[in-house]
Parts: structure tokens; sequence; C-alpha cells
């Protein structure tokens, strides 16, 4: 009883901040008015009702599943109602976010994919709506359309970009006016929001351009990527005249960490930083043991043609995208049978693993930082096999909570490349084009995850 007092108390001070306002400013400013839900465990309808007509924009975000909508800043009017659980929703919050933009985040009770997102004019005696319609979906289906974003993608910038310099003040009353109602909704919602990290200085909304340049971070804020050279000890990868794939991928490693360090963004963690031989498996139990947020395995490939060059992305899934790539997995694979660890025995948990959501969700991210990095490669002008990311079944990837890729720098079959990667020169710039794509990659996560 009291606090629900405290809180009308908070309500009645906001509302008096905001009446204190300006008049035609206030005026202006948009209102969500109402949140409906309709439909089935199967079809779910949600509306948001507001004062004008608005840009929104939607997406899926994973672990735990969500919809997300994004509106310009907004005054919250709408009646909180703890039945809103139903359909394909356990509940929604709503915040704000730097840069103007209003969030309202539903909560997915089961996997579910946008069907129709599209606004509507106010008519007659109903106001200008946003819908979003749902549909129930696998987790997989749900996973593919992660990266999918209805409306206006540009919100954020559109929204900043018309907002007032007079806004500041009537946000902040805003935001008192969320922060008192949203507290009655806690009930709804059963999960928890993923844990934002801080960003490490880095700016969201970078990625599509060129990289950020973004100051050094606190040792404590850096983010944690793993290296790991390919190959090493009694296994020497691919060989070519005077080029071995072990003392190459070892040379590209050191060469990244250095890259990646330079920045003050990352702290960087080598699985080897001499010649030496560790399991495929062991490897993974590196980057989970130093917490590693990424890992990037660096190999160099040969086949029987000598005249096929460029370089290729792998990441993880259970069926390979082509003959080649299975071929490949398997010759990387190879590795863990040399030391007489056999692989295959463990196949049945890492299939368990494979099934887990956790993975799931990182495969989409593995997908996510494999096209940044060839993104990048294409920038620096490295030249790049056709069709450059694949996926397969590679042992070396399968750190369940770890996005992964494997990178083939190029073929050693071919002798002009093979003396190219040897080079100094040239492991610098595929250093630096692989730091461009971690750096694109960190910059759309903290994107998706900021709430
Ligand atoms: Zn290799």
């Amino acid at each position: 009883m009291t606090r629900r007092l405290r809180q009308l108390g908070q309500i009645i001070v906001a509302l008096a901040l905001l009446a204190a306002l300006p008049g035609p400013a206030a005026a202006e400013t948009l209102r969500v008015d109402g949140i409906r839900r309709g439909g089935t465990a199967a079809e779910t309808r949600l509306v948001v009702e507001t004062s004008d007509k608005a840009p929104y924009r939607a997406f899926l975000l994973g672990g735990p599943n969500r919809l997300v909508v994004d509106i310009p800043a907004a005054q919250w009017r709408a009646q909180r109602s703890s039945y809103f659980d139903g359909g394909l929703v356990k509940g929604y919050r709503s915040g704000e976010l730097d840069g103007g933009l209003t969030r309202i985040v539903f909560d997915l009770a089961k996997p579910a994919t946008v069907k129709a997102a599209f606004t509507l004019p106010a008519a007659k005696d109903k106001p200008p709506r946003i819908v979003i319609d749902l549909s129930a979906s696998s987790q997989n289906l749900f996973n593919a359309a992660l990266d999918k974003v209805h409306g206006d993608a540009n919100l954020r910038q559109s929204a900043t970009a018309a907002a007032a310099p007079s806004s500041a003040y009537r946000a902040e009353a805003n935001r008192q006016l969320i922060a008192s109602t949203t507290t009655t909704t806690t009930t709804t919602t059963t999960t928890q929001m993923v844990p934002v990290r801080k960003p490490p200085g880095m700016r969201a909304g970078a990625a599509a351009g060129q990289p950020p340049q973004a100051p050094a971070v606190p040792a404590s804020a850096r983010r944690v990527v793993i290296v790991d050279a390919g190959h090493g000890g009694h296994d020497p990868g691919a060989i070519s005249s005077n080029v071995r794939e072990k003392n190459l991928t070892l040379a590209m490693a050191k060469a990244l960490k250095t890259e990646l360090e330079n920045t003050g963004r990352y702290k960087v963690y080598l699985t080897r930083d001499t010649d030496i031989f560790i399991p495929l498996r062991q490897r993974v139990a590196i980057a989970r043991a130093k917490g590693g947020e990424l890992f990037l395995s660096l190999h160099a490939d040969k086949v029987s043609r000598s005249n096929v060059r460029g370089a290729s992305i792998y990441t993880l899934s259970e069926t390979a995208s082509d003959a080649e790539t299975e071929r490949l997995a398997e010759q990387e694979n190879k590795a863990g049978t040399v030391a007489g660890v056999d692989l295959s025995g463990e196949e049945a948990d890492v299939a368990d693993i494979l099934l887990d959501l956790a993975m799931r969700e990182k495969m989409n991210e593995s997908n996510l930082l494999a096209r940044f990095i060839e993104e990048a490669l294409r920038r620096k002008n490295i030249r790049l096999l056709p069709n450059s990311h694949r996926s397969a079944g590679f042992a070396v990837l399968k750190a369940p909570d770890v996005p992964s890729a494997l990178i083939e720098i190029g073929f050693l079959s071919n002798p002009d490349e093979a003396k190219l990667l040897n080079s100094n020169d040239f492991q610098k710039k595929m250093a630096a084009a692989l730091r461009e794509g971690v750096d694109a990659y960190f910059t759309k996560i903290l994107a998706l995850q900021k709430i």
C-alpha cells in the first residue's frame, strides 16, 4: 500500500515536471498511450498505441528470447497491466536508450518470429498504432531471424537528429515517470535482461562504415579475445616447400595479438605461444578458462590444385556447406587423433552441446563475426576464395559459449601465396583486417544488447 502511494507520488511529481515544461514543446512530445495484446499461443498480435504517427524498428534478441520495439523518445502513458502475460508473450518492460529512443522489450514465452510489422494511421476512435504480428516458430527459425530489422533500421540516427536541444529536461522528467511505472511491471516478467557490459569506449552504430577509433579502456574492461595458432609440435599442419603451417599460424597469431592489444581495448590470450602440440579440445578449454569472448583459430590450407588462392572464414555447423569444406574440416580435425586423442568418442558429448540453446545463439554470433571479418578482408583487398564464408563441423570451434571462427589465411599449395603469407607485411595487413572485423563485431553485439 505504502509502495503504491510512493509510486503514485513519483508519478505526480513527474507529471508536475512535465506540466512545467514550455507549452508547445511539451505538446509535440510523442506518447505511448497503450499496449495491447491479442491472439493465441500460435499467432500473437502486439499493438503499441502512440499519440502521433511514429517510426519504429523491431527486432528479435536471444538469450532469453525477446522482441524489441524501438521508437523515438516517448512519454509513457500506457496503463501497466499485470495480466499482459499470454499468447507468445510473458510480459514487457520499457526504458530509455541514449540517443533519444524509447525501447519496449517483450519477453517471449516461446520462440517466435515477426510475421508482419506495420503502422496504422489514426482512424475513428483509434490512435496511430504500431502493429507487430508474431508467429510461433522453432528456436532455429528464431535464431535465423535474429539479424533482421523490421521498420526503420536507421531509427537511432533519425531520432537523434530530430531531437530538440530542450529535450534533455523533458527526457529527465520522462525517465522518472518511466522509472516509477516500471516498478509495477516487475512481477509480470520472469526473465532477466542479459547483463549489458559497458562498452569499452566503443560507440554503437559504427559497424557498417569504418571501424571505430575508440580510446583505450581500463584493463578490467578490455574484451578477452583468444587467438589460436593452428597445429604445433609434432603436428606441422600443411607443408609447402619451406613453409610449415604450424610456424606460419604462430607468427600470424603473435602479429594479431600485438595488433589487437595496441588498441588498448583487448586482452589477448594465445592458446600456444611456442611450438608445442595442444589437442583441439584443450584449445577450446583454454578459451573458456580464460573467459574468452571471442575465439579465432588461424590456419593455412593446402589442396592438390596449386592455382587455388585466397583466404576463407569458417564457422561451426552440423552439416558442411559443401564437400570441399567437409574435406577441410576432416583435415583440420585430424589433429585430435594425431596425439592419440579419440575425438570421435567425444562426439556424443558435443552433439548434446550442439543442441543447447546457448550454442545456437553463439553460432549466430559466430556467423556475424565471420561476416564482419569477411567485409574487413575485402576492404583491405586481401584475396578471398569464392564463397569465402563457409561452415562445417570443426572440432576447434565447438566451445558452447564462445563465438568462434576459423580463418584459413590462404593456401600453402600455391607457391606465390605461400611466399606472401610468410611475409611480415602480409601478416601485419591480415592482422589489421582481422582487428577491424573484431571491432565491428563487438560494436554490433553491443548495439544489439543495449537495452
Ligand atoms: Zn590447419
